[in-house]
């Protein structure tokens, strides 16, 4: 799954090519990924019939991004909400010039393939929305009010790629969440967007254990982490993510970030600091990477 450096940087490479243009037709081949989010929804024929109806004909205003959501505004306030989940991409292709691909990586230079389950054709080229395991969603809202309704986001942590992003505000959020540090980082408490890959890199570079519960930690780890996140997220995004997983960018190269990984994909290999053993643990579900001496 794309974490947030990925889904910036997709937003970035995008955002040119699309704003300013009509949206002159929508097809909805899947009516399920327009209906609803959530693994258990079914089809709503009455929500792909204002998704069309609602989109065709608006120009769009701006691309941009809570969390891991995608918000394409149009001129007339209506909005379209894209979620990639696993495997979602977004795939641009202009009347003339290169394609422009983002999210899961191509399986056919195809388009539209068996999984454009949504394209969207504008004055200057087609949007496809494809997506293999349909875990991703594309909602439409009449207004940016009706997609707040729909999405609770006033317990989302800060955003790091913001360039707002607040010590104190963190250290008072952060410091008294329940749990452990990995658990409350994948969760989006504190701070959005770090998944499995980030969360790791920023727990090493802190020198934080993830297994360490937040309440334990001091001020100055919670600067620390501060301190990691803002040095870690807006370099991942400069290199337009990590690529790991099947994730482009959305001008189809692969993101350069997992160069510089220090723990993630490295259980077992000598530490960069220390040179000893990396250990890796499941934490919180997921595959946790990091050093026994250099994280206390
Ligand atoms: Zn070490």
């Amino acid at each position: 799954m794309p974490e947030l450096p990925e889904v910036e940087s997709l937003r970035r490479s995008l955002e040119p090519y699309i704003v300013g243009q009509v949206i002159k037709s929508v097809q909805v081949f899947k009516p399920k990924l327009v209906s609803d989010k959530g693994t258990k929804r079914t089809e709503n024929l009455a929500k792909v019939q204002s998704f069309i109806t609602g989109l065709t004909g608006q120009k769009i205003l701006s691309l941009t991004r809570v969390s891991k959501n995608i918000i394409i505004t149009m001129e007339s306030g209506a909005i379209i909400l894209v979620h990639l989940k696993m495997t979602g991409q977004l795939v641009y292709q202009p009347k003339v010039g290169d394609t422009v691909f983002g999210g899961h990586p191509i399986e056919s230079l195809e388009l539209p393939s068996k999984h454009s389950h949504i394209i969207f054709e504008l004055d200057d080229g087609v949007l496809y929305f494809n997506d293999t395991r349909m875990f991703g969603y594309v909602l439409y809202y009449p207004d940016y009010g009706a997609m707040q309704l729909d999405h609770d986001w006033s317990k989302l942590g800060q955003d790091p790629a913001q360039g707002s992003f607040g010590v104190e505000q963190f250290v008072e959020d952060f410091g008294k969440l329940s749990g452990m540090v990995k658990k409350n980082f994948l969760d989006g408490r504190g701070v959005v967007g770090l998944g499995n890959i980030y969360a790791d890199e920023v727990c090493f570079d802190a020198g934080i254990a993830p297994m360490r519960t937040n309440k334990s930690l001091t001020q100055l780890e919670l600067k620390k982490i501060v301190k990691s996140i803002n040095k870690i997220i807006p370099l991942a995004i400069e290199q337009g993510g990590s690529s790991i997983a099947n994730y482009l960018l959305a001008d189809g190269s692969r993101g350069n970030y997992a160069h510089y990984h220090k723990v993630y994909n490295r259980g077992g290999k000598p530490c960069l600091v220390c040179q000893r053993d990396l250990k890796s643990i499941k934490l919180a579900g997921r595959t946790t990477v990091f050093c026994l001496k250099c994280q206390g």
